[in-house]
């Protein structure tokens, strides 16, 4: 079916309206603390420092929300990459179960609690996740690594066989999966924007259309934030870039892969057809290395459909055949429909999954959530905030983000140098997978 008009703005902005700037003021010169960039972490972190009586200045390239915040795919909840066993090796068991509790149950019940607090009404559910598994023995392995969860931190999770999955998703692509009970879906952008005024409700300053230009070492103690705007002071710095942490950052930048990530959403297809392919309305996420995610659009009429439909930034009307086929390897039996909708952000990749929040020399960073932080994302910004009111940073405070010499050098300034080569590798590997079926 053919699309009359393609839309390259998230769906979410229909609704809650574009992300804007908010009026141009004249920056203080000095602060207690700065943070660059005003996406989750950021003002999440800002909401903290105000709160606790801090001087807080937000400092935003463009308007607040316009990086990955606020044109997510809205799914909510835990979960990394690394296994517990992995991660156990890795950090120890103690620092380890800290991660896993962060990153399974306290970012979320934080995030809940926040929204519930500050009234932030961003359509809010609790749809539960469903995490659809490609080949039969990662049944086995998946049913191994929520037992261990729920033996380390009490996770809420089960595993669910090829035929009863059938109650999530309508799909013969997966041979069973895992549910996560607790996670939910919400709608970004007013979820990003309850936040914004949550955190200028407390106190903090938040300037838009502003890009920092550099972060230096001040005469006297702490540092000297650069604008086009004018130059602040301040003790304390926090970036809180992610997957759009600019080129002065450089130390940051060699840490952090900007990965693009894309969405589509059909047009209107009503309640009923929608439900036919989602039975519980649960939020789905696959095993495949395309990942996929994709769920019911708030008012359950239509599909936001995700996925890694290429490494590098490529346009609206390709992302949207690349994605339409996906779509379709997954509902067969939804036929054509036309697609309304077609965009992308970056996330922010580390080079072992992990985020992590900490300094470095002197300046804080919470970044690195490898692809989902719409809970990690508010919770390392009120670690940091909390590292920066002299307690304890918590779990994520052992992971540092490990740089890489060659990770410099930026296409149109987002996209790294080796990402066409990466991207046709994956290609290749994509067409192999889908001959053999895989
Ligand atoms: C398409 C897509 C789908 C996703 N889906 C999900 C999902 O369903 N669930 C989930 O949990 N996560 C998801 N994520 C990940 C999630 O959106 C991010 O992890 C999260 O938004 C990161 O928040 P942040 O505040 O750290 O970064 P961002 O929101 O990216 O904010 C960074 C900000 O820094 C600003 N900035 C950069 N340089 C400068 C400068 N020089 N001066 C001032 N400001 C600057 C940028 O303009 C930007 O606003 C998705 C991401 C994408 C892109």
């Amino acid at each position: 079916m053919t699309d009359s008009a393609l839309s390259s703005q998230p769906l979410w902005w229909e609704d809650a309206g574009a992300p804007e700037a908010p009026a141009e003021a004249p920056l203080p010169a000095e602060a207690d603390a700065v943070i660059v960039g005003a996406g989750l972490t950021g003002l999440s972190a800002a909401r903290e420092l105000a709160r606790a009586g801090r001087a807080v200045v937000v400092i935003e390239a463009g308007a607040p929300g316009i990086g990955a915040s606020s044109r997510n795919g809205g799914m909510v909840g835990g979960g990394h990459r690394l296994s517990s066993s992995e991660l156990e090796a890795r950090f120890g068991p103690e620092a380890a179960i800290g991660m896993l509790r962060e990153t399974h149950i306290d970012s979320l019940d934080y995030v809940l609690r926040l929204i519930a607090e500050e009234g932030i009404d961003c359509d809010l559910q609790r749809t539960g996740r469903f995490r659809g598994l490609h080949a039969p023995h990662l049944l086995d392995a998946a049913q191994r690594e929520i037992g261990r969860l729920q033996d380390l931190i009490g996770l809420e999770a089960h595993t669910l066989g090829a035929v009863e999955q059938q109650a999530h998703v309508s799909s013969k692509l997966y041979y069973g999966g895992a549910v996560y009970p607790r996670h939910h879906a919400l709608n970004p952008a007013k979820y990003l924007r309850g936040l914004l005024a949550a955190a200028q409700r407390a106190g903090a300053e938040v300037h838009g259309n502003t890009p920092v230009t550099g972060v230096r070492r001040a005469q006297g103690g702490g540092f000297a934030v650069a604008t086009a705007r004018g130059t602040v002071r301040a003790r304390d710095v926090l970036m809180a870039t992610n997957g759009y942490t600019p080129g002065f950052a450089g130390a940051l930048r060699r840490r952090i892969i900007p990965v693009p990530s894309f969405i589509i959403a059909t047009e209107p297809l009503g309640a009923n057809r929608v439900r036919a392919l989602f039975p519980t309305g649960a939020c789905i996420v696959e095993s495949r290395d395309r990942h996929c995610y994709f769920r019911p659009s708030p008012d359950g009429a239509r599909i936001v459909f995700g996925g890694r439909a290429a490494m590098i930034p490529i346009g609206p009307e390709a992302a949207k055949r690349e994605l339409s086929r996906l779509m379709e390897e997954v509902f067969p039996q939804l036929g054509p429909v036309a697609i309304t909708h077609s965009w992308r952000g970056f996330t922010g990749f580390s080079f072992d999954f992990l985020p992590a929040v900490g300094q470095i020399d002197g300046v804080w960073h919470a970044m690195g959530y490898s692809g989902s932080g719409n809970a990690m994302a508010p919770w390392l910004g009120r670690q940091a905030a909390q590292g920066i009111l002299g307690e304890d940073a918590g779990a994520f405070a052992h992971a540092s983000l490990s740089p890489r010499w060659w990770n410099r050098g930026r296409i149109g300034g987002m996209t790294p140098w080796y990402m066409p080569a990466v991207d046709a590798k994956f290609r290749g590997r994509d067409v192999m997978l889908r001959y053999r079926g895989g």
